[in-house]
């Protein structure tokens, strides 16, 4: 059987955005490193960002090949575009290895992207969808897919209970689901998805089981019922391997940048910091920082006397000019970097985060504390399994107007990285660090479950 692990292809598809190719590129790494050939498709503006030697790389269309989802009249036209353009491209990509050593057996799509298992069917090959969000959140869209829960899940007075999950108020609940009326046609595509898992061969997620042991353990109730006879397999966390498990072959970060990284400058200004020192800020790729939340941030960071390495992206011109003049060697003002290598630093100490999925693995993975400050989507629903759940950090309160305040940020800060709750929090930092290194480490939960996975493929190749 051995042998025959080259002949297994995989085809990796990503939704084209940052914080979906980074865990499915990851994902395809870590087939190969088990000896199984991947390939990852994405779209052509996206192909060039990436960076692998171990992984293949096919282009595919979504209909917009020079800027993709900016060009497209609206969400909903991106999303039906890229489904008929790429059902066809894609399956391009499976007729050209059709008669070669190793055609494609299975395709692990972002669930985002349902049309992909129809592919699949066409050319009588396994399908399976990766959630590139937590367990958690997935069961809550389930649930309101299958009429269990109705929109808008409002529950300012009342928390809303339910099995698996700490009872939650309207604030922690992700945005689409609260406001639905915000992004109707994102809403519409996440929820198509859990129309159809079922249908699915597997239906892996980006998570670990000692992670969320609580909505895991109640799959008999939920989970079960939400995938049918199929459980959910947990394969995570996808992040870049050779920095939990030097035995795993792996890059030491993703390897695919949508926005060019200041490199070496960030490693070299953290070298110049003390250990645990540096407040680490990002609000991932996608969020939209409004003028007055940079400017509290600014602030938040000049009161907390520390240093900072802060990823504005494009919201640079935003950054008040006085605290651009006085940042000195105190701060690092960069738009875009190596998040997980700047993480991984002994220098940080502390993540200031909007909350995505991937940064919040990142952090346990890395034994980062949080100060969660989530802007939407599943954001806040990650934010309070951190202060509550995790207990890896502690959210930032939102003023009135909805924004959080200097004063607000430098008080989270201190608590994170000196006051009385530190303590707890940085012991339970380490612990995820090494149940999350455990995981994907040879016979841990998630390696055991790949490996599961790649030996029904390799049954099935006869
Ligand atoms: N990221 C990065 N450099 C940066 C900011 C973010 O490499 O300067 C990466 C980060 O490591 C993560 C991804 O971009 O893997 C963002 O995904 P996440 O789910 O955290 O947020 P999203 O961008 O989807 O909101």
């Amino acid at each position: 059987m051995e042998n025959q692990r080259e002949r297994v292809h995989v085809l990796v598809l990503t939704y084209p955005a940052q914080g979906h190719i980074n865990p499915l590129l990851q994902f395809a790494k870590r087939l190969a490193s088990k000896r199984v050939k991947a390939t990852l498709a994405t779209t052509h503006y996206t192909v060039k960002s990436i960076h692998a030697t171990t992984v293949g790389v096919e282009p595919i269309s979504d209909g917009f090949d020079e800027g993709g989802f900016k060009q497209a009249p609206s969400v909903k036209a991106y999303l039906e575009s890229f489904k008929t353009v790429g059902s066809r491209t894609l399956a391009e990509v499976i007729l050209k290895y059709k008669d070669s050593e190793s055609p494609v057996n299975c395709i692990v799509y972002d669930s985002l992207l349902t049309w992909a298992l129809d592919v699949a069917r066409q050319f009588g090959i396994y399908g399976a969808a990766m959630m590139t969000n937590s367990a958690s959140v997935c069961s809550m869209y389930w649930q309101i897919n299958h009429g269990l829960l109705t929109l808008p899940v409002n529950q300012e007075t009342v928390p809303l209970t339910l099995p698996g999950l700490p009872s939650l108020a309207s604030s922690d609940l992700p945005s689409f689901l609260a406001q639905p009326a915000s992004n109707p046609a994102y809403l519409a595509a996440i929820l198509e998805q859990f129309g159809s898992l079922n249908k699915n061969d597997w239906v892996l997620c980006n998570s670990f089981e000692e992670l969320e042991k609580e909505v895991f353990k109640s799959r008999s109730l939920l989970l079960r019922a939400m995938l049918g006879l199929w459980p959910l397999v947990m394969i995570g966390p996808l992040v870049p391997s050779a920095y939990l498990d030097q035995q795993i072959a792996g890059d030491s970060a993703y390897g695919a940048n949508i926005w060019e990284p200041t490199g070496d400058r960030c490693m070299r200004w953290l070298a110049t910091k003390p250990e645990k020192s540096v407040i680490y800020v990002s609000f991932g790729s996608m969020a939209d920082i409004a003028a007055n939340q940079v400017d509290e941030i600014a602030r938040g960071l000049k009161a907390s006397e520390k240093p900072f390495l802060w990823v504005v992206k494009e919201n640079e011109n935003k950054l008040p000019v006085e605290f651009v003049n006085s940042v000195g060697e105190t701060g690092l003002v960069v738009r875009w970097c190596n998040q997980f290598e700047v993480l991984a630093h002994q220098a940080v100490g502390c993540f200031i985060t909007h909350c995505g999925w991937n940064s919040i693995l990142e952090g346990l993975s890395l034994g980062v504390a949080v100060v969660a400050v989530p802007q939407f989507s599943d954001q806040p629903t990650n934010a309070k399994f951190v202060e509550e759940v995790w207990e890896v950090g502690v959210r930032a309160k939102k003023n009135k107007a909805g924004i959080v305040t200097g004063e607000e940020l430098n008080k989270c800060v201190n608590e994170v990285m000196d006051g009385e709750r530190s303590q707890k929090i940085k012991r339970n930092v380490s612990k995820w660090r090494e149940f999350a290194k455990k995981a994907v480490s040879a016979g841990g939960s998630s390696d055991k479950n790949i490996d599961e996975f790649v030996v029904r493929l390799l049954k099935a190749d006869g």
